[in-house]
């Protein structure tokens, strides 16, 4: 699964036409913008390294990603976490469970030794092993967004602007700065704009053609909203199903603030929206 040029699907939504670039589809478990981001670890040979840390949430599609790299390469991968909810330790599900059947390590972290412990484990790597921070929210991410960016380009479609949504922002600031004839809209999925920008600025300078728009409401990461399953419901009825955690919001803010053709990057995630689809029946959230 070296060099993969995902396809691009068209779907129709409130009667405009959206390009969809399916990095969703490269792999089931290694896919979309973390498939990109891990894109030079995923070049290496196997030798150079034998164990690969990080650290972050419990069902994170980052921390699945990585479980599917280690797993080809023949890492070991040791994965940090605060302590588990309660639920999930009685009963393993979504890309938790998935990321421990690829081989994954976990260790729970007590809240007040978190922060402390995760910076000591950078002081003491040694040759063999590699860290990546959370989210993979790295320089390294660089390569594989540019190999991204090379692809839109030569798929030459009829429209100048793109949409990606932002959990670290990696993705939407490395793929704006390879794309400088693109517009890239984003929106910032964890925290506010404010901090989404501080985010990307400690990895570069955050170019003129990146638009940060703000989602009309405040969204609180990884919670259940009944517009988010509409557009949930709206997307897979007009042929496509995208996450649930990054992609309403993102689909929200394009209806509502574009006007233009768009490629919407599909960054995949559909593996944890079986445990989020759960949490709307539970809370018996139902589409508006
Ligand atoms: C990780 C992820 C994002 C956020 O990517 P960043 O580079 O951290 O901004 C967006 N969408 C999906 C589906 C993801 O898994």
């Amino acid at each position: 699964m070296d060099i993969k040029n995902s396809s691009i699907s068209t779907i129709k939504i409130e009667d405009r036409t959206f390009y969809i670039k399916r990095d969703d589809l490269v792999d089931p478990f290694l896919a979309g913008n973390k498939y990109r981001k891990l894109y030079s670890l995923l070049q290496i040979p196997p030798n150079k390294y034998n164990k690969i840390i990080s650290y972050g949430g419990t069902q994170s599609n980052a921390m699945l990603a990585i479980a599917a790299l280690c797993n080809k390469k023949g890492w070991e991968f040791i994965y940090y976490t605060k302590p588990l909810a309660k639920i999930l330790k009685e009963q393993r599900y979504g890309n938790y469970s998935c990321a421990l059947s690829l081989g994954m390590k976990h260790i729970e972290l007590g809240h007040n030794h978190y922060r402390e412990y995760i910076a000591s484990l950078r002081l003491g790597l040694d040759s063999k092993t590699f860290m990546i921070d959370q989210g993979g929210a790295d320089v390294s991410a660089k390569e594989g967004l540019n190999v991204l960016a090379q692809e839109i380009r030569s798929a030459d479609i009829d429209t100048k602007s793109l949409a990606t949504p932002s959990g670290t922002g990696t993705t939407a600031l490395y793929l704006a700065q390879a794309l400088p004839e693109y517009k890239i809209y984003t929106v910032p999925c964890v925290g506010d704009a404010i901090y989404l920008k501080k985010q990307m600025q400690a990895l570069y300078e955050i170019p003129e053609n990146l638009i940060v728009l703000n989602p009309n409401k405040k969204y609180h990461f990884a919670k259940p909203y009944p517009e988010f399953l509409t557009i949930y419901k709206k997307l897979l009825d007009a042929g496509i199903e995208f996450d649930l955690l990054y992609a309403p919001s993102m689909w929200l803010s394009l209806l509502e603030h574009t006007k233009e053709d768009l490629l919407y990057i599909h960054s995949g995630g559909v593996t944890g929206n079986e445990s989020m689809l759960q949490r709307y029946k539970s809370k018996n959230i139902l589409p508006l």
